[in-house]
């Protein structure tokens, strides 16, 4: 299994879940299967106990999970029902490790956030990516986030098991000041350093923004994010969220992720899109 794992900077309700499941379509549209995981830093095990008002609609899965209501961009984008375990939490996780530790599983052992936690996470980012080719990995909140240090930790630990076969894609904020009219990168190049500080270099960097991104703000994120300029896509407020798949396979980003990961590629047929 490949995984691509997706990063948020600057702030959350960014469109990481749309990049996510436009990501998922496009390998699938390669002729790839793919899954889509959520991981939600918060502490509740699901989303059925989350104000709706705060937190938007509870999704319930086939198999009865109320889970966040990204898995449903994902079912959408992809046509293909996913399980209440392709939303992990850290409530489930913690849930799991501790009834592990009450039942002696640990033997003695001191039980800690690494590697048991970490452990928890990538053995059930496993179990559910197993049958597939690839499987598209968002961390939701955004990067700096005391929440999500154990999920990064863990998305960090398998890039190095499983070197050429992960990518990370981090979608960020490029802002507007109304005065200048320029799109401002230093937020973004902010957000890259945090994750370089937890030993995560990012292949791939999605500028969110209003207009599409100028060259000259392109070049910058280029630099500072220590990635080639053709590493840097544009995703642009669209009319419709359909349409994000389509300016992302415009720029190339298809392409490009298949050669971070070492695949062939294939044209993805969007006819039926
Ligand atoms: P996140 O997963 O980062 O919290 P979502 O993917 O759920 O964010 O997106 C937040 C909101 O922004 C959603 O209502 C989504 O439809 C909208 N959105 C995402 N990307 C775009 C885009 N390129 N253009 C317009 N609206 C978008």
């Amino acid at each position: 299994t490949n995984y691509v794992f997706v990063t948020g900077g600057v702030l959350s309700s960014l469109g990481k879940g749309i990049v996510t499941a436009s990501t998922a379509l496009l390998f699938k549209s390669m002729g790839y299967s793919v899954t889509a995981i959520k991981i939600d830093p918060y502490v509740n095990v699901d989303a059925s106990t989350m104000n709706p008002f705060a937190h938007g609609e509870v999704f319930v899965t086939e198999d009865g999970g109320e889970t966040d209501l990204d898995l449903g961009h994902y079912e959408r984008f992809l046509n293909q029902n996913l399980s209440k375990n392709n939303n992990v939490t850290t409530g489930k996780i913690y849930l799991s490790v501790i009834e592990k530790e009450r039942r002696g599983e640990y033997l003695g052992q001191t039980v800690q956030i690494i590697p048991h936690v970490t452990n928890e996470i990538k053995n059930r980012i496993r179990e559910v990516s197993r049958d597939y080719d690839i499987a598209v990995i968002e961390i939701g909140g955004t990067v700096g986030d005391i929440e999500s240090l154990p999920f990064l930790e863990a998305a960090r630990e398998m890039w190095i098991e499983n070197y050429g076969k992960v990518a990370f894609v981090h979608v960020a904020l490029v802002p507007v000041l109304k005065t200048t009219g320029e799109q401002k990168t230093k937020p973004l190049q902010h957000s890259v350093q945090e994750l370089r500080r937890i030993g995560i270099q990012p292949h791939v960097i999605i500028a969110r923004s209003e207009k599409p991104l100028e060259p000259e703000a392109a070049n910058k994120i280029a630099l500072y994010s220590n990635v080639p300029r053709e590493a840097v896509f544009s995703d642009h407020d669209v009319g419709l969220i359909y349409e994000v798949p389509l300016i992302l396979k415009e720029q190339g980003y298809d392409k490009y992720l298949t050669k971070i990961l070492e695949l062939p590629y294939k044209n993805p047929d969007l006819s039926k899109w």
